[in-house]
């Protein structure tokens, strides 16, 4: 019998098991699958092509430094100049700075979005006044609704927690491109109507934009698995027991019923059970009547390596386009036609998507020859491909997918992609793609959901009896994944909070 077993060996499971063996518990960590890091992992997906891609989730805004001092990680992340390049289909571009400035002012004129310049400023200006009074509280107990309200300006509050994200990007900007370069933080890994009464996308937005009280976001150094390397290194020091290949089948009277690789049924007591899994997960290892439901993953993350970057028609240099979110058919309408289309049962005709180039920022995952041959990554993330659309037919609906994605891309291009993208040593391109049914098959992502299902605002209810956002409806029993309360992503947040409610228990 240990202090605690944890269930679920992604980012936050470890997370959790670090600051728990740290404060002295016993603790026992099983996984699933035969390898840890759930979907922050590295890996080279081409044969004999050295190149360390970041194959799921691929840059940091949401893990607070204090995680990292806390668990004396040796991991960093890059920050980065650019924030984004829209190219536009007349051949021009707006490109943005990460502050704004004279460059960016004269973009905001260069594809007539100039009236937008100054709401543009007010806009992030406000967000940037909350952000650090948001962020600050997601390493402690709860805040209720209340009381966040109070730390912020009404005018803030309103447009975060209140005015669908829709309704406020129409009222402050008039250029369709500008509100859906915004548009998107609320629509990464979310499948809604930009005017979502359930204010989803606003729950999105929220967290793309206070990372850290900045919401910067960064490039990890040596790519996403170099945290989780970390994290493993940092739990076996601290002597927490992991075995890999023990899937967990039921919780039951605070044991744990678990298979493993060859069939064998394995049992584990523990004073305190630390779910690091989906909720929906969590809900059939409870065996509940009714698992709890939530809007369907929706994303295509497609990973390449290319012998060169693609030269722009805009003439932009791909350095500069590359360097932050290469936004492509963004545009906010173009959104709402995709959302749609995709709510109706198709795949979009035009998929809204976005680009990033790891290298650019961080050579480090490239082997010394292709480092020395220039060669880059790209990773692009396309929105509103429900997980709907794949079942029963993935491969075929992948491949159109992908067809559709790199001919709007080429439409931007000099160079067209498939004559940068790198051969395999089998001669095939090193382009792979995946979609919400190949993360659910992969990673166990419940429908896709790359944030184990519906985010939730960073605060309780007035009649939430929530202490810390971990807790389930089991005495003992804590979630520390994605799903649990402020969660989402890459943050370590789920497993720091549910290590701190069994302490505070324990106190
Ligand atoms: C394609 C993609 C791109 C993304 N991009 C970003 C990004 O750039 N930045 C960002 O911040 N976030 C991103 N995300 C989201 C982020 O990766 C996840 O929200 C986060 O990694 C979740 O971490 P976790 O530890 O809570 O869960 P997971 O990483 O899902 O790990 C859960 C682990 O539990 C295991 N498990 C499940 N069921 C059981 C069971 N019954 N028994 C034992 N083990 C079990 C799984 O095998 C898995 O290893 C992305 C996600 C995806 C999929």
């Amino acid at each position: 019998m240990s202090d605690v077993l944890v269930v679920g060996g992604g980012h936050n499971g470890l997370v959790a098991a670090c600051y728990l063996a740290q404060a002295g518990l016993d603790v026992r960590l099983i996984e699933a699958r035969n390898e840890l890091g759930g979907a922050t992992t590295s890996k080279e997906v081409f044969k004999g092509v050295a190149a360390k891609l970041s194959r799921y989730s691929y840059l940091v805004s949401l893990l607070p430094d204090q995680i990292v001092s806390d668990l004396k990680l040796n991991f960093d992340t890059i920050g980065r100049d650019i924030s984004s390049f829209t190219p536009t289909f007349d051949d021009r571009g707006l490109l943005i700075s990460r502050t704004w400035d004279e460059r960016t002012g004269q973009s905001f004129s260069a594809v007539g979005a100039e009236s937008d310049a100054r709401a543009w400023q007010e806009f992030y200006g406000e967000i940037a006044e909350a952000a650090p009074i948001i962020a600050n509280t997601f390493l402690k107990p709860l805040p209720s609704r209340g009381e966040v309200r109070q730390a912020l300006n009404p005018k803030t509050f309103s447009t975060l927690f209140e005015v669908p994200l829709g309704e406020s990007l129409e009222g402050r900007f008039s250029h369709d491109l500008v509100r859906g370069i915004v548009l998107t933080d609320g629509l990464i890994g979310t499948f809604a109507d930009a005017f979502d009464r359930s204010l989803l996308v606003n729950r999105c937005f929220l967290y793309h934009l206070v990372g850290n009280g900045s919401g910067q976001w960064r490039v990890p150094r040596g790519g996403m698995g170099a945290l989780v390397d970390e994290l493993i290194a940092r739990a076996k020091s601290l002597g927490v027991e992991i075995e890999t290949g023990v899937r967990a089948q039921s919780i039951e009277s605070g044991e744990v019923v678990a298979e493993g690789n060859e069939g064998q049924l394995l049992r584990y007591k523990s004073r305190f059970i630390v779910a690091a899994i989906a909720p929906r997960e969590l809900d059939r290892l409870e065996r509940r009547s009714k698992y709890r439901s939530f809007a369907p993953g929706s994303q295509i993350k497609i990973n390449m390596v290319l012998e060169k970057l693609p030269r722009l028609r805009s003439g932009v240099s791909p350095e500069d386009a590359f360097a932050g979110t290469f936004h492509f058919d963004e545009g906010m309408a173009q959104m709402q036609k995709a959302f749609a289309e995709a709510s109706a049962g198709s795949l979009p005709q035009v998929i809204p998507a976005e680009i990033y180039s790891h290298t650019l920022a961080d050579r480090s995952i490239l082997g010394s020859e292709l480092d020395q041959r220039g060669f880059h990554t790209l990773t692009l993330f396309a929105l509103h491909t429900p997980y709907q659309l794949f079942i029963g037919k993935n491969e075929a609906v992948k491949q159109e997918a992908k067809t559709r994605l790199l001919r709007q891309l080429n439409n931007y291009l000099a160079d067209p992609i498939e004559e940068c993208l790198a051969r395999d040593e089998d001669g095939q391109l090193c382009i792979e793609v995946k979609s919400p049914l190949d993360l659910e098959n992969e990673l166990g992502l419940p429908e896709g959901n790359i944030f184990h299902g519906d985010l939730e605002f960073p605060f309780r209810e007035e009649s939430e009896n929530l202490l810390w956002g971990s807790e389930t409806r089991t005495e003992n029993l804590f979630l520390a994944g994605a799903g649990a309360k402020r969660g989402g992503g890459v943050s370590g947040i789920g497993g720091h909070n549910a290590a701190m409610a069994i302490l505070d228990r324990l106190a």
